[in-house]
């Protein structure tokens, strides 16, 4: 199941993608124009996910699904890890 993170980098939003996995699959830059993906559209998932995750108020190392929902944080307690959830 992937996993989603929403961070601030140096001169934009980033959504870094996992798929179970220590490193980013993919990561995901937004620009003036929005995200970086091949969508390249304004309303693909990872820009619904930086709007969700700003609404929430940027906190740091919140893990979406590919629902966005809030799934865990990897400051908090990393849920990730559980195989519970993987299911
Ligand atoms: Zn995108």
């Amino acid at each position: 199941m992937p996993q989603y993170i929403v961070r601030k980098g140096k001169y934009n939003y980033e959504v870094a993608k996992f798929d179970d996995t220590d490193t980013p699959v993919d990561v995901y830059r937004f620009h003036a124009r929005g995200c970086s993906c091949p969508a390249r559209s304004k309303s693909c998932k990872h820009t619904k996910m930086v709007n969700a995750w700003k609404r929430a108020g940027s906190p740091e190392g919140v893990v979406y699904n590919d629902s966005i929902e809030e799934i865990s944080n990897i400051f908090t307690g990393s849920i990730i890890s559980d195989s519970s959830i993987r299911r």
